[in-house]
């Protein structure tokens, strides 16, 4: 009866959060998955096709992670900065070199997306030199939710929420509320997924990017916010039956206009790229053939993702506070969370 409980206030954390903000938000991250699947070549493609809801709907499994599995919060993001100025440009490339510079603790507490990535990349390789079907679903589905989290410039900051500079909520609004209002007018016309020589110099340059464009991620909200009244900034919306305080529509519209693009941009960059990633490793694993895996069991792959879906929350884990993605003074998932967690440790659960 206790785990009944536990396990319901943790479906219902999930469905809460499931409208405001993940990383791209649950929206963003199943389109960077399905998308994906379009810029391969035919060889793959009736594969993946095939596969399509499995790729698009476990697009967001490694958030749900995050609260059950201990060193998987690390794997989303990088706060380049607090290794110092130019830190992005100084970073060793190689995991070993970089954990001789700063130790493998100091690189686990401020994240490690881009070294994860590839070793991402090395799995996907085994898995389809193994010709393992449910391997090489999963780990495609995790590889793309990484790669879209890699994408995004607040994943790459100490000031992942914009908590240091008075602007909390800023990730949320971002990567979840401004794709969910303006992404169904984004560009999805790609190139056909491109070998990529060495993953590693490539993780790293999305990270680079993304890191790069934060400037102007907080500096035009900030800017915008001079202009907007509190009233005007914000608004109010009702998400099944609780009401979110939100960025407004029109605040969104002039931040998304000041991005110039931005936003699609990360976001087409994180399709290409995942489509190149789960590419090169079909590729280096001699290009088997996946038609012939057309035929593994639906049965076991639901079983799998009843699994990945029944997690249990870890009381233990500490997670960021941008996870709950609502902002400021509104916070009833991030209380409820902590109620269960503190309930349970009281033994009320
Ligand atoms: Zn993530």
């Amino acid at each position: 009866m206790l785990g009944y409980y536990k396990k319901l206030a943790f479906l219902l954390i999930f469905n809460i959060i499931s409208v405001s903000a993940w990383a791209w938000g649950f929206f963003g991250h199943q389109r960077i998955n399905r998308m994906a699947v379009f810029t391969l070549p035919p060889e793959m493609f009736t594969f993946y096709k095939h596969h399509i809801r499995y790729i698009t709907e476990n697009a967001v499994n490694p958030d749900k992670r995050r609260y059950a599995v201990v060193g998987e919060a690390e794997r989303h993001y990088i706060d380049i900065d607090v290794y110092g100025d130019s830190a992005i440009f100084k970073m060793p490339r190689r995991w070993e070199e970089a954990v001789a510079k700063y130790t493998e603790d100091t690189l686990r507490a401020y994240g490690i997306v881009p070294w994860h990535l590839s070793l991402m990349k090395f799995q996907l390789v085994n898995a389809f030199k193994e010709r393992n079907a449910i391997k090489i679903l999963r780990i495609s589905a995790d590889m793309g939710h990484y790669i879209g989290d890699a994408n995004v410039p607040l994943h790459t900051t100490e000031n992942y929420n914009g908590q240091k500079t008075g602007q909390y909520g800023i990730h949320g609004f971002w990567e979840s509320r401004l794709p969910e209002l303006f992404a169904d007018d984004y560009n999805y016309f790609f190139e056909k997924a491109q070998y990529i020589k060495n993953v590693t110099e490539r993780a790293w340059r999305a990270v680079t990017n993304a890191h790069l464009a934060l400037d102007s991620v907080l500096r035009f909200e900030k800017e915008l916010t001079k202009q907007f009244s509190e009233d005007k900034k914000f608004s109010f919306e009702t998400r099944g039956n609780i009401t979110v305080k939100v960025y407004s529509k029109e605040f969104s519209a002039a931040y998304h206009q000041s991005l110039a693009g931005q936003v699609e941009r990360q976001m087409r960059t994180s399709i290409q790229m995942v489509g190149d990633f789960w590419y090169t490793a079909w590729i280096d694993a001699g290009q088997p053939n996946l038609d012939s895996l057309l035929s593994t069991d639906k049965e076991e792959i639901k079983r799998l993702e009843e699994e990945d879906n029944n997690l249990e929350p870890n009381p233990n884990i500490k997670t960021r506070s941008h996870d709950t993605g609502l902002i400021p003074d509104i916070k009833p998932t991030y209380y409820f969370g902590k109620n269960i967690f503190r309930r349970k440790e009281e033994g009320g659960f």
